[in-house]
């Protein structure tokens, strides 16, 4: 299937692929800390041990920032991710063609026909000659890939290598497997004092909506959430006063501590 050289875009927010939370870097995970439980999705092995932060997938599917009219209840502060649909930041500029050529022919993009090969009423020009050309998605993919590129070198990289030694010997993972933001929260909480607080700060709110989140659209696995959650709670609380880390600076900025003050 070669992709098209043209494409134009309209959404027109019909919600239609909106059907699980999406990826987040950990910043965007705190400021929607009211509306998604944040967690770590972790696939592969070995050498393709791969991690990432999003919201959990709740047990009545949807994402839970849709509201009742399953229009995006967040929609002008919208993760990067969704920022960029149709386009996909985890995948590098040379593949977003034949993404959207893959897209335009799947649900739920076909039947809102949403993605086109020719200009219709309302539409924007996002491929021409096979090249993306509006400044509004190359700054949302540029946002993903440097925010998540920053998790990374502040816990994602440290992390990653001990999981990978913990599963060492052991299949890779089929599918995600999604575990509790705990390593990432220590490793951040452990850099300053105002980390120090805004990780538990983060834990209280992550707790209080655990807590109103519809028995139906509840997993299983939240009241375990619920639990580590207060557990590195009171560990934090406990914890002796350290010196701050040498990246205390960088990680106060990437969690925007600065604009929140
Ligand atoms: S399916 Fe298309 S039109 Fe509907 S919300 Fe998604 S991108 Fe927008
Ligand atoms: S945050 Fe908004 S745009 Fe993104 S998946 Fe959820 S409802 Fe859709």
């Amino acid at each position: 299937m070669s992709a098209a050289r043209d494409i134009h875009f309209r959404c027109s927010a019909c919600g239609a692929c909106c059907d699980s939370p999406p990826a987040m870097s950990l910043p965007e995970l705190f400021e929607h800390e009211d509306s998604f439980v944040g967690c770590i999705a972790i696939h592969g092995g070995g050498d393709t041990l791969a991690l990432r932060t999003q919201g959990l997938e709740r047990g009545d599917a949807g994402c839970p920032a849709l509201d009742a009219d399953r229009r995006c209840g967040i929609h002008t502060r919208r993760p990067a991710m969704c920022q960029a649909v149709p386009l996909d930041p985890t995948r590098p500029d040379a593949g977003q063609a034949a993404l959207l050529e893959a897209r335009r022919r799947q649900a739920p993009y076909a039947m809102a026909g949403c993605i086109t090969t020719q200009a219709t009423p309302g539409s924007r020009a996002m491929l021409i000659g096979g090249a993306l050309v509006d400044d509004g998605d190359r700054r949302a993919l540029a946002r993903y890939r440097e925010e998540t590129a920053r998790d990374r070198a502040l816990w994602g990289e440290a992390l990653r290598a001990e999981l990978r030694r913990e599963l060492a010997g052991q299949p890779p993972l089929g599918g995600y497997r999604t575990i509790p933001l705990v390593p990432a929260l220590a490793t951040l909480a452990a850099a300053s004092a105002s980390c120090r607080q805004r990780v538990l700060r983060y834990l209280d709110r992550q707790r209080a909506l655990i807590a109103r989140t519809p028995a139906a659209a509840r997993p299983a696995e939240l009241q375990v959430y619920a639990r580590v959650y207060q557990r590195l709670a009171l560990a934090l609380q406990s914890a002796r006063p350290a010196p701050p880390s040498p990246h205390a600076g960088a990680i106060e900025a990437h969690l925007r501590l600065a604009a929140a003050a």
